[in-house]
């Protein structure tokens, strides 16, 4: 594709990048076929080829409109259309490029920036999200429906951290909603890597991974928190840390790109490169340990197993999560169109209420071809997206790996 950008962006580190992505484009389409939002809305300007079009156009100096911007907020940044990709372009990067453009040159409604700025504000902190989270549990009875069925359900943490401490060292991202909504899902990861030989750390320093922000347009913000949770892992990275282990895709995929977002800044660039060589998504740790330690499941219950885009299309790591369950004696339901998202997709599903719904309502089917008595997978965001329509329980997979 050839490409022609506007003067002050064509030699910025963005510029560069944006034109090295367009054109390595070649307008085959093959990405619109597993395109969720093409699917749906059947609007090329609704697919990743259009997009990519539409953020040619902007970035070469075209009028950005009202109708540019709706087309790009209802891309999911699922990067389904990456893994279709024979010609390896990279979507998400671009997207980001564009959005952060499309913020600076038109500015937003008044609702729609205030919901923004709102979520920004909550969402990235722990203690902020479960005060929100608590008080909406308690008034649970008296808010309307719509709100009410987005309202996760109170959980607790079913047993205790492991007092013993190994010789080796993870680090485990604590997260910003995990704690409050899901807080059994690091503790069953510690007990279950426990077993294993191997302590998991949660630097309270670290938090938000940046991904929020960083995908709402607000760059500089996210990269502040990048560099805060760099400041917080690096004493444990210095004093041997193996990994830095991820149980939320979604933040998974986005500390893995820590290396890349920062490769301008002069003080985080070479710590932020290794920062995403020890990011691993908690799967991808299991596979390479002797699972034989772990006690084997011998469950009979169907278990369907649902992999979060950012795991599959961003980590490209599809089928780590079925293989650990099989191996470890789970009996696994038959599901379809794995790699369609189901509508979370961080922030997405309050932006963009009417089509994540009807996303979610087909990854459900999707997930029930075969009547599974329960539905697992390894990103918060999905599991509580997913449990707000489930019929069976939604949780994180390695709960299923806690056994005594
Ligand atoms: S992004 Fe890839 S699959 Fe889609 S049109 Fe361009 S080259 Fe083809
Ligand atoms: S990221 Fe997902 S929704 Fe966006 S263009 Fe690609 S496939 Fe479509």
């Amino acid at each position: 594709m050839k490409t022609d950008l506007i003067p002050y962006y064509k030699n910025s580190p963005q510029g560069l990048e944006a034109e090295e992505i367009l054109r390595s484009c070649v307008h085959c389409g093959f990405c619109t076929a597993t395109c969720p939002t093409y699917q749906e809305l059947n609007d090329e300007r609704d697919g990743p080829r259009g997009r990519i079009y539409l953020i040619k156009n902007l970035l070469e100096g075209g009028e950005v409109t009202e109708k540019t911007r709706t087309h790009l907020d209802r891309c999911l940044t699922c990067r389904s259309c990456e893994t279709t990709c024979p010609s390896g372009v990279k979507y998400g990067r671009l997207l980001d490029f564009g959005r952060a453009e499309v913020e600076k040159k038109l500015d937003r409604p008044f609702k729609e920036k205030m919901l923004r700025w709102g979520l920004r504000q909550v969402l990235p902190y722990k203690q902020r999200f479960g005060v929100l989270l608590k008080t909406g549990q308690l008034l649970r009875a008296v808010l309307p429906k719509e709100i009410k069925s987005k309202i996760p359900k109170k959980r607790i943490a079913h047993n205790r951290w492991p007092a013993q401490h190994h010789n080796r060292v993870m680090l485990m991202l604590a997260g910003c909603a995990q704690p409050a909504a899901t807080p059994n899902t690091n503790v069953a990861a510690s007990r279950v890597f426990d077993k294993l030989g191997i302590t998991l750390v949660e630097e309270n320093r670290a938090g938000c991974c940046g991904a929020l922000s960083y995908h709402l347009g607000a760059h500089e913000e996210g990269l502040d928190f990048m560099r805060r949770n760099i400041d917080a892992w690096w004493p444990a990275i210095e004093s041997g840390a193996e990994a830095i282990v991820m149980t939320a895709s979604g933040c998974g995929a986005m500390v893995q790109d820590y290396g890349h977002a920062l490769r301008h800044d002069t003080d985080y660039a070479t710590k932020a490169k290794k920062i995403s060589e020890l990011t691993k998504d908690i799967g991808e740790v299991l596979i390479a340990e002797d699972l034989s330690l772990l006690p084997v499941g011998h469950s009979t219950e169907k278990i369907a197993v649902h992999c979060p885009c950012t795991l599959q299309h961003a980590m490209q790591q599809a089928d780590n999560v079925e293989e650990i369950l099989t191996k470890a004696g789970f009996a696994l339901s038959r599901t379809k169109d794995k790699h369609m998202c189901c509508g979370s997709a961080g922030s997405y599903s309050i932006l963009q209420p009417q089509l994540s719904k009807k996303l979610l309502a087909k990854k459900i089917e999707a997930l029930s071809v075969a009547n599974p008595e329960r539905i697992v997978t390894s990103n918060i965001g999905c599991q509580l997206h997913l449990e707000t329509q489930s019929k069976v329980p939604v949780q994180h997979w390695i709960e299923l790996l806690d056994k005594e």
